[in-house]
């Protein structure tokens, strides 16, 4: 059991991190989840420190981006119109990364907010949760931004860690509806950054990529783990798939740290994705996660934010996470003062009034397509049989 403290690296700043208000990332969901923590009473707990977080310097961008890259966002961040900066060749402007003034220290503030949370685990001996909700821009690639992704915080935590200790082993768990892209790619051939991602499949969600033969390279072979998932997955099928592999891939890597990229729009309702679970399966999740932590990654979990287009939906499943962070069983109920707010901030959803909502949606829709079940529950079958006479082995010889 984490008995140690929790901390969680929080700043009203975040709300800097805003592509415009007809963005779907809007940092509201931020403002909202630190709303409901302090509401369900989470953050008066005895065992949480809210840290402040630090700008990154342009040195440790550099361990991860090309200064060529980061010049050019800089130059945008100071003069969106700046003529000089050709901004779609680094993957800037209309469309999913609009350029934005002040972006370079949004993102910077960001990326140091995941330094900041990977030091005080690994530095601190008093700590071994702790929790970035503005990070987990884990599509951000060496040269360009992706996908709402400006600077990839998460390599740039995972850099750092392994400047802190040469031969660190580093486990990484994505669980955002979209592939974690960027920090495979970045460190595809490496053996001591585990790299495992349960997404929809890219042959129907951005980035396309994700299939279980991409499973690394060079001395990494091996040390790359893709779940691509049907569109529609329901809790049970997701859980199962969850609970049969992750916990066996942890136990047989045992690295000395887990750092999990908790993006949450694979919610049912939301509105950029097809998969189907609801927010009852955070608390399990959370479980699991927390469970492998304790027995296999050396009791260190550095958990990142991520996707989520429901404002009412994020803060509830982030809440639920750091509960479990806090071993602090929550109530299925919603402070009236926090509905208040959704009702008045976000008027365009439905209101919230439990903290997590069923799941027969989903499991009804398939109950009513027998056929389409079988096919989703053998295809998940193919990837635990995949996990177990593929990846395992693999990574038992290593
Ligand atoms: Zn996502």
């Amino acid at each position: 059991m984490g008995s140690k403290k929790v901390g969680l690296v929080y700043t009203d700043e975040y709300q800097k991190y805003n592509f415009g208000d007809r963005h779907p990332l809007r940092p509201l969901r931020i403002k909202l989840t630190y709303s409901l923590m302090e509401k369900l009473g989470l953050l008066k707990n005895e065992r949480l420190e809210i840290l402040s977080p630090r700008m990154c310097s342009k040195e440790e961008l550099e361990m991860v981006h090309s200064s060529d890259y980061i010049n050019a966002v800089k130059k945008l961040s100071e003069d969106p119109d700046d003529k000089t900066v050709k901004p779609y060749v680094y993957g800037l402007g209309p469309g999913d990364n609009p350029v934005f003034k002040g972006m370079y220290e949004a993102s910077s503030l960001v990326c140091g907010a995941s330094l900041v949370a990977a030091d005080i685990i690994w530095k601190e001996n008093d700590f071994n949760f702790a929790f970035n909700p503005a990070g987990g821009l884990h599509h951000a690639m060496r040269n360009k931004a992706s996908g709402f992704c400006i600077f990839n915080d998460i390599a740039v935590a995972i850099k750092h860690l392994k400047k802190l200790k040469k031969d660190i082993k580093i486990a990484y768990l994505d669980i955002d509806a979209h592939h974690g892209d960027g920090v495979q790619w970045l460190f595809y051939n490496d053996p001591n950054v585990l790299k495992i991602s349960l997404h929809e499949s890219g042959k129907f969600l951005f980035p396309g990529t994700g299939e279980s033969k991409e499973i690394g390279e060079g001395n990494g072979l091996g040390y790359t783990i893709n779940f691509p998932l049907l569109p529609g997955t329901s809790n049970k099928m997701y859980l199962k798939i969850f609970r049969t592999c992750i916990p066996k891939i942890l136990e047989t890597y045992n690295p000395d740290i887990l750092l999990t990229q908790l993006g949450v729009d694979t919610h049912f309702n939301d509105p950029l994705t097809q998969l189907g679970l609801s927010i009852s399966i955070y608390r399990d999740l959370a479980q699991t996660m927390e469970t492998c932590v304790t027995d296999y990654c050396n009791n260190r979990w550095l958990a990142f934010g991520g996707g989520g287009y429901l404002m009412s939906v994020v803060p509830r499943a982030w809440a639920i996470f750091l509960a479990k962070m806090l071993d602090v069983e929550l109530e299925n109920k919603l402070p009236d003062s926090w509905i208040e707010e959704v009702k008045k901030t976000v008027p365009y959803e439905d209101t919230p009034y439990l903290l997590w909502d069923r799941n027969d949606k989903i499991e009804v829709q398939l109950l009513a397509h027998p056929e389409l079940a079988k096919k989703m529950i053998d295809y998940n079958k193919s990837l635990v049989k995949l996990c177990d006479e593929k990846y395992l082995p693999t990574l038992s010889k290593s």
